[in-house]
Protein backbone atom coordinates (compact mmCIF):
# COMPACT_ATOMS: atom_id res chain seq x y z
CA UNK A 1 0.00 0.00 0.00
CA UNK A 2 1.28 3.21 -1.05
CA UNK A 3 0.61 6.00 1.45
CA UNK A 4 0.09 10.02 -0.48
CA UNK A 5 3.12 12.13 0.54
CA UNK A 6 2.11 14.01 4.15
CA UNK A 7 0.64 10.53 5.40
CA UNK A 8 2.30 8.19 7.50
CA UNK A 9 1.30 4.83 9.99
CA UNK A 10 2.76 5.23 13.11
CA UNK A 11 2.32 2.55 15.92
CA UNK A 12 -0.91 0.86 13.29
CA UNK A 13 -2.47 4.71 13.09
CA UNK A 14 -3.15 6.45 9.96
CA UNK A 15 -2.58 10.30 10.43
CA UNK A 16 -1.41 13.06 8.33
CA UNK A 17 1.34 15.30 9.42
CA UNK A 18 2.89 18.37 8.89
CA UNK A 19 0.35 20.19 10.94
CA UNK A 20 1.92 22.72 13.33
CA UNK A 21 2.73 21.41 17.14
CA UNK A 22 0.66 23.19 19.86
CA UNK A 23 -3.17 23.53 19.74
CA UNK A 24 -3.81 20.90 17.28
CA UNK A 25 -4.90 18.19 18.45
CA UNK A 26 -4.42 14.06 18.18
CA UNK A 27 -5.90 12.48 15.57
CA UNK A 28 -5.84 9.66 13.46
CA UNK A 29 -7.25 6.60 11.62
CA UNK A 30 -6.54 3.37 13.22
CA UNK A 31 -5.74 0.36 10.84
CA UNK A 32 -6.63 -3.54 11.79
CA UNK A 33 -2.98 -3.54 13.67
CA UNK A 34 -4.40 -1.79 16.71
CA UNK A 35 -7.75 -3.50 16.96
CA UNK A 36 -11.41 -4.09 16.24
CA UNK A 37 -13.56 -1.74 17.72
CA UNK A 38 -16.35 -3.76 17.77
CA UNK A 39 -15.00 -5.25 20.72
CA UNK A 40 -15.04 -3.19 23.85
CA UNK A 41 -11.99 -4.60 25.23
CA UNK A 42 -9.71 -3.55 22.19
CA UNK A 43 -11.12 -0.04 22.16
CA UNK A 44 -10.25 0.66 25.64
CA UNK A 45 -7.02 -1.05 25.23
CA UNK A 46 -6.53 1.55 22.26
CA UNK A 47 -7.84 4.23 24.71
CA UNK A 48 -5.34 3.68 27.17
CA UNK A 49 -2.42 3.58 24.73
CA UNK A 50 -3.64 7.65 22.98
CA UNK A 51 -4.04 8.52 26.86
CA UNK A 52 -7.51 9.12 26.14
CA UNK A 53 -9.26 9.29 29.77
CA UNK A 54 -12.33 8.56 27.30
CA UNK A 55 -13.21 7.49 23.67
CA UNK A 56 -16.59 8.34 22.93
CA UNK A 57 -18.15 6.13 20.90
CA UNK A 58 -21.42 6.20 19.13
CA UNK A 59 -23.92 3.78 17.98
CA UNK A 60 -24.21 4.59 14.30
CA UNK A 61 -27.73 4.55 12.14
CA UNK A 62 -26.66 6.25 8.73
CA UNK A 63 -28.51 9.63 9.72
CA UNK A 64 -26.80 13.02 10.31
CA UNK A 65 -27.86 13.56 13.88
CA UNK A 66 -24.45 15.46 14.82
CA UNK A 67 -23.92 15.22 19.19
CA UNK A 68 -21.83 17.22 21.19
CA UNK A 69 -18.67 15.27 22.80
CA UNK A 70 -20.01 14.86 25.84
CA UNK A 71 -19.61 11.65 27.99
CA UNK A 72 -23.34 10.94 28.62
CA UNK A 73 -23.22 10.56 25.17
CA UNK A 74 -21.61 7.99 24.62
CA UNK A 75 -23.05 5.30 22.70
CA UNK A 76 -25.68 7.22 21.87
CA UNK A 77 -27.53 7.11 18.10
CA UNK A 78 -25.65 9.53 15.90
CA UNK A 79 -23.27 10.11 13.18
CA UNK A 80 -21.30 12.59 14.13
CA UNK A 81 -19.50 14.39 16.70
CA UNK A 82 -19.41 18.34 17.05
CA UNK A 83 -17.92 20.51 20.02
CA UNK A 84 -14.83 21.38 21.54
CA UNK A 85 -13.99 17.86 23.69
CA UNK A 86 -12.51 18.29 26.97
CA UNK A 87 -8.66 17.46 27.05
CA UNK A 88 -8.60 13.87 27.43
CA UNK A 89 -11.46 13.19 25.30
CA UNK A 90 -11.54 11.89 22.42
CA UNK A 91 -14.24 11.65 19.89
CA UNK A 92 -14.16 8.10 17.57
CA UNK A 93 -16.49 6.76 14.99
CA UNK A 94 -16.08 3.82 14.05
CA UNK A 95 -16.04 2.36 10.28
CA UNK A 96 -15.25 -0.69 7.52
CA UNK A 97 -15.87 1.04 4.08
CA UNK A 98 -17.68 4.08 5.11
CA UNK A 99 -15.84 7.18 5.24
CA UNK A 100 -14.59 8.75 8.69
CA UNK A 101 -14.20 12.97 8.27
CA UNK A 102 -12.41 14.47 10.97
CA UNK A 103 -12.36 18.33 11.23
CA UNK A 104 -10.74 21.03 13.54
CA UNK A 105 -10.22 24.30 13.58
CA UNK A 106 -7.04 25.72 14.82
CA UNK A 107 -8.25 28.87 16.37
CA UNK A 108 -11.52 28.02 17.32
CA UNK A 109 -10.40 24.70 18.87
CA UNK A 110 -13.83 23.13 17.25
CA UNK A 111 -13.63 19.73 16.13
CA UNK A 112 -16.13 17.25 14.64
CA UNK A 113 -15.56 13.48 13.96
CA UNK A 114 -18.14 12.67 10.99
CA UNK A 115 -19.54 9.07 9.71
CA UNK A 116 -19.98 9.65 6.22
CA UNK A 117 -21.90 6.09 4.53
CA UNK A 118 -23.59 6.80 1.31
CA UNK A 119 -26.88 8.00 2.93
CA UNK A 120 -25.45 10.24 5.55
CA UNK A 121 -22.64 11.55 2.89
CA UNK A 122 -25.93 12.17 0.30
CA UNK A 123 -28.22 13.69 2.98
CA UNK A 124 -26.17 16.38 3.76
CA UNK A 125 -23.96 15.71 7.36
CA UNK A 126 -20.87 17.24 5.88
CA UNK A 127 -22.14 20.51 5.74
CA UNK A 128 -24.33 20.31 8.88
CA UNK A 129 -20.74 19.24 10.92
CA UNK A 130 -19.16 22.20 9.17
CA UNK A 131 -22.08 24.32 10.43
CA UNK A 132 -22.12 23.45 13.42
CA UNK A 133 -18.66 24.35 13.92
CA UNK A 134 -19.25 27.88 12.11
CA UNK A 135 -21.83 28.47 14.38
CA UNK A 136 -19.73 27.22 17.38
CA UNK A 137 -17.10 29.97 16.15
CA UNK A 138 -15.24 28.03 13.83
CA UNK A 139 -13.88 30.06 10.34
CA UNK A 140 -15.18 27.55 7.42
CA UNK A 141 -11.84 29.14 5.76
CA UNK A 142 -9.72 27.92 8.64
CA UNK A 143 -11.02 24.38 8.91
CA UNK A 144 -8.86 21.44 8.00
CA UNK A 145 -10.15 18.11 7.06
CA UNK A 146 -8.93 15.14 6.77
CA UNK A 147 -10.96 11.95 4.77
CA UNK A 148 -9.49 8.54 6.01
CA UNK A 149 -9.92 4.80 4.05
CA UNK A 150 -13.03 4.20 2.88
CA UNK A 151 -14.46 1.85 0.24
CA UNK A 152 -13.13 3.45 -2.74
CA UNK A 153 -14.48 4.28 -6.67
CA UNK A 154 -12.94 1.12 -7.99
CA UNK A 155 -15.15 -1.10 -5.47
CA UNK A 156 -18.08 1.38 -4.15
CA UNK A 157 -20.58 -0.17 -6.65
CA UNK A 158 -23.96 1.21 -5.92
CA UNK A 159 -27.74 1.29 -7.58
CA UNK A 160 -29.78 3.98 -9.24
CA UNK A 161 -31.66 4.69 -5.95
CA UNK A 162 -27.75 5.84 -4.57
CA UNK A 163 -27.37 8.24 -7.69
CA UNK A 164 -31.01 9.22 -7.63
CA UNK A 165 -30.31 10.80 -3.88
CA UNK A 166 -26.59 12.16 -4.58
CA UNK A 167 -27.36 13.43 -7.88
CA UNK A 168 -26.17 17.00 -6.76
CA UNK A 169 -22.71 15.83 -8.10
CA UNK A 170 -23.46 13.26 -10.69
CA UNK A 171 -19.90 13.43 -11.42
CA UNK A 172 -18.81 11.26 -8.50
CA UNK A 173 -21.11 8.56 -10.61
CA UNK A 174 -19.70 6.46 -13.12
CA UNK A 175 -21.83 4.06 -14.97
CA UNK A 176 -21.39 0.54 -15.22
CA UNK A 177 -23.60 -2.51 -15.82
CA UNK A 178 -26.61 -3.22 -15.24
CA UNK A 179 -27.79 0.43 -14.20
CA UNK A 180 -25.27 0.36 -11.59
CA UNK A 181 -22.71 2.85 -10.17
CA UNK A 182 -19.28 2.97 -8.91
CA UNK A 183 -19.56 5.66 -6.44
CA UNK A 184 -16.90 8.05 -5.77
CA UNK A 185 -17.57 8.51 -2.11
CA UNK A 186 -14.24 10.24 -1.16
CA UNK A 187 -14.52 12.88 -4.30
CA UNK A 188 -18.21 13.51 -3.13
CA UNK A 189 -17.47 14.31 0.53
CA UNK A 190 -14.77 16.87 -0.41
CA UNK A 191 -17.23 18.61 -2.77
CA UNK A 192 -19.58 18.87 0.10
CA UNK A 193 -16.43 20.39 2.38
CA UNK A 194 -15.68 22.84 -0.55
CA UNK A 195 -19.46 23.84 -0.69
CA UNK A 196 -19.35 24.72 2.94
CA UNK A 197 -16.79 26.45 2.71
CA UNK A 198 -13.64 24.31 3.66
CA UNK A 199 -10.61 25.24 1.18
CA UNK A 200 -9.47 22.48 -1.07
CA UNK A 201 -5.88 23.08 0.11
CA UNK A 202 -7.38 22.59 3.83
CA UNK A 203 -8.63 19.23 2.45
CA UNK A 204 -6.43 16.47 2.82
CA UNK A 205 -7.96 12.72 1.55
CA UNK A 206 -6.08 9.31 2.15
CA UNK A 207 -7.06 8.27 -1.16
CA UNK A 208 -6.95 4.51 0.59
CA UNK A 209 -9.39 1.95 -0.18
CA UNK A 210 -11.20 -0.31 2.61
CA UNK A 211 -11.63 -3.35 0.14
CA UNK A 212 -8.12 -3.04 -1.97
CA UNK A 213 -6.38 -2.86 1.18
CA UNK A 214 -6.96 -6.05 3.14
CA UNK A 215 -3.80 -6.49 5.42
CA UNK A 216 -4.84 -2.79 6.69
CA UNK A 217 -8.56 -2.23 6.41
CA UNK A 218 -11.33 -3.95 7.48
CA UNK A 219 -14.05 -3.93 4.42
CA UNK A 220 -17.75 -4.77 5.28
CA UNK A 221 -18.04 -5.16 1.80
CA UNK A 222 -15.47 -7.78 1.66
CA UNK A 223 -17.16 -9.61 4.72
CA UNK A 224 -15.68 -7.89 7.72
CA UNK A 225 -17.04 -7.91 10.34
CA UNK A 226 -14.86 -5.55 12.40
CA UNK A 227 -14.39 -1.93 12.95
CA UNK A 228 -11.67 0.71 12.75
CA UNK A 229 -11.76 3.93 14.67
CA UNK A 230 -10.90 7.27 13.90
CA UNK A 231 -10.27 9.98 16.62
CA UNK A 232 -9.68 13.11 17.52
CA UNK A 233 -9.32 15.22 20.54
CA UNK A 234 -6.77 17.00 22.49
CA UNK A 235 -4.31 15.36 25.42
CA UNK A 236 -4.02 15.72 28.69
CA UNK A 237 -0.27 17.81 28.53
CA UNK A 238 -1.86 20.27 26.04
ZN1 LIG B 1 -11.05 -0.64 -4.09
Amino acid sequence: MILKTGWEIKDGVLARRGFPEGDFPLHGFTTRKVGDFTKEEEAATFARAIGAKKLLLLTQVHGIEILPPLPQNHLKEADAWEGEPEKGVFMGIKTADCMPVLLFDPCSRRVAAVHAGWRSAVDGIIPEAVGKMTAGGARAGEIIALLGPALGGCCFEVGGDVFEAGVRHPEFFRPTQGGKFLFDLEGFCLKELSGAGVLSQNAFASGLCTRCNPDYFYSFRRGDSGRLCSFIGFAHEN
